[in-house]
């Protein structure tokens, strides 16, 4: 765990957050700035900075993560009308929390890309 990391601090219970699923690996919990009616975070509960820092080790957390998000989707009923998993890395794309997580959004048409 990394003390000054907001996300390991909620895996941790340690700040509040709406967790919706949890693993030996994974937690999940609904975004605290909703962009769309399903906006969920998923994290390993292990701490990795971003993508740009995975290792080969770091393979079946990364499974764990993807399976967790096809549970979550259809556990929120968007398994059919879709949804979809970003990360963000870097500026540019809006990277805000150093802590690897993936936004799975759906229960609304996306355009692409967005903004
Ligand atoms: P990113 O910009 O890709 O790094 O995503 C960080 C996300 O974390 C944003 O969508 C924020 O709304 C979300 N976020 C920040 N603080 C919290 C929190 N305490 N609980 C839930 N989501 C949060």
């Amino acid at each position: 765990m990394d003390t000054d990391c907001l996300f390991c601090k909620i895996a941790a219970r340690e700040i509040p957050a709406e967790i919706v699923h949890e693993t030996d690996t994974v937690v999940a919990f609904r975004d605290i700035n909703p962009q769309a009616p399903t906006h969920i975070l998923l994290i390993p509960k292990e701490h990795i900075a971003g993508i740009d820092v995975i290792e080969d080790a770091h393979a079946g957390l990364l499974t764990d993560v993807f399976q967790a998000a096809a549970h979550l989707a259809k556990a929120d009923g968007v398994h059919e009308s879709g949804w979809r998993l970003v990360a963000n890395v870097g500026p540019d794309a809006g990277q805000s929390v150093f802590h690897l997580h993936f936004h799975l959004l759906g229960g609304r048409s996306m355009a692409w890309p967005p903004g």
